[in-house]
């Protein structure tokens, strides 16, 4: 693990990431993040469709782009839109080396956890293995061990077979692949929940949380759902 960055959050004070103003530390969620960028981070409001967790115009239950394509089976809960400065910040943690943002993410998840799913095991998604091989940092299991520290349950029972190059595939192409990519640890059996929240990043076609949904229901979970920091 790199010391530098926590040697240097100790002596030099942190630039917000979004306005690039010096922060008034301690930050709640101690992360570089100020309280007024923060406050301006919008999360999905309103009633949202119960498979993708967009909110709804005029529809009712399922917005229509999920009726449409029949996915209308199982819930993910975006905190945001994977837009402006939501999407800025997803970016600056998952490409721009900040941890620490891992703590502001906590905190979110944290908060919708306990007040829709308290009795659920949180199961990340795994990272694909040739970055786990590499000892590349992985921002899901940053957010994952947070929750863990503070007490909540965490199944690491999926894995990931292959690197499936899934951006650089068809929206058609990353649904089938996605079913190819993850399974069951088969050392973990026996640590499947039988009430499962899914902990993804950003959430694109919904395809890889799909087939780690499957995983664990054919695995022996019987109520799965998932939570991702943003959907596109
Ligand atoms: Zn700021
Ligand atoms: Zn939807």
């Amino acid at each position: 693990m790199d010391i530098l960055p926590s040697m240097l959050a100790w002596v030099a004070p942190r630039r917000c990431l979004l306005c690039g103003n010096l922060g008034q530390p301690p930050f709640p969620w101690d992360a570089p993040l100020c309280q007024s960028c923060a406050a301006s981070l919008k999360p999905i409001h309103g009633i949202r469709c119960k498979s993708c967790g967009k909110e709804l115009r005029s529809e009712i239950e399922f917005c229509y782009s999920c009726r449409e394509s029949g996915k209308t089976g199982f819930e993910i809960f975006p905190i945001f839109l994977f837009r402006d400065q939501a999407a800025q910040l997803v970016r600056a943690y998952k490409h721009g080396g900040h941890p620490s943002l891992g703590g502001y993410w906590k905190f979110l998840v944290a908060k919708e956890i306990s007040t829709r799913w308290p009795d659920r095991t949180l199961v990340p998604v795994p990272p694909r293995p040739e970055k786990i091989r590499a000892g590349i940092w992985d921002q899901v299991e940053e957010i994952a061990w947070r929750l863990e520290a503070d007490g909540l349950p965490v199944a690491r029972v999926l894995c990931r077979n292959r690197d499936d190059q899934q951006k650089r595939l068809s929206k058609a192409a990353r649904a089938g692949n996605a079913q190819a990519a993850y399974s069951l640890d088969s050392r973990k059996q026996a640590e499947v929940p039988e009430k499962a929240v899914i902990l993804d990043d950003v959430c694109t076609t919904g395809a890889t949380i799909a087939t780690c949904a499957s995983v664990l229901l054919n695995a022996g979970a019987k109520e799965v759902s998932a939570i991702v920091l943003a959907a596109d």
